[in-house]
């Protein structure tokens, strides 16, 4: 069934009982995200999807990535797509997700469609490390724990092969969000260019701080 509300819509299983907690944590949720990323007037609600059959799941996936353990929630197609719980117990990553985590990985996209729509100039490549450095920091923090950066740059910059790439860009977004203006990080979501232009002075300097975090 699908269900309307002020800032999104969720399309579910009716027979999924917790739903309507979930809906109302993220009635309470979203419009923070939205007044952060000054998306005060959505043209279009944002779409949730809760797929309760993992096969299903898969064979949404097939259309962007291969199909991979871990995948519980997505993007891709501009909708938040996420297997129900029930659904994500069956797989190994998430065999004892608890409905807070589920939760907050509603959050972790919500923050992802919300970067993308506040980004201005149009560039193809995505920087991935950003990218999650804000989803991680604002969508579910407590899922994460920082960590002293040794990669380098162009192993960050390899996100998906990048060992530990979500504490990495945790960190990172530690530093940033501590460290840099309001202004600032959206002009680097608003204009990717930007950020290119800073990104090795970032990465950089997130990696010292991270040392310095571990004297500290
Ligand atoms: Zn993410």
């Amino acid at each position: 069934m699908v269900l309307e509300k002020k800032n999104f819509i969720i399309d579910y299983d009716e027979n999924i009982s917790y739903i309507p907690e979930v809906v109302d944590f993220l009635e309470k949720k979203m419009s923070g995200f939205m007044n952060y990323f000054e998306l005060n007037s959505p043209k279009t609600k944002e779409k949730v999807i809760v797929f309760n059959s993992i096969e299903k799941y898969k064979k949404h996936l097939e259309k962007y990535t291969e199909y991979r353990d871990y995948m519980c929630a997505d993007t891709y197609d501009g909708n938040i797509n996420l297997l129900s719980l029930e659904e994500a117990h069956k797989t190994h990553e998430h065999a004892n997700m608890t409905l807070d985590e589920l939760k907050s990985t509603i959050l972790h996209e919500f923050v992802h469609i919300c970067q993308k729509n506040c980004q201005v100039e149009k560039y193809n490549k995505t920087v991935s490390w950003f990218w999650e450095a804000l989803a991680t920091n604002l969508g579910n923090p407590e899922k994460f724990s920082r960590i002293t950066i040794e990669a380098t740059n162009k192993e960050i910059n390899n996100f998906n092969t990048l060992p530990n790439n979500y504490p990495t860009a945790f960190t990172i977004g530690n530093y940033l969000l501590g460290n840099y203006s309001h202004e600032d990080i959206l002009n680097y979501v608003k204009y990717p260019s930007k950020l290119l232009v800073d990104s090795e002075k970032i990465l950089n300097d997130a990696r010292e701080w991270s040392h310095i975090q571990r004297i500290k």
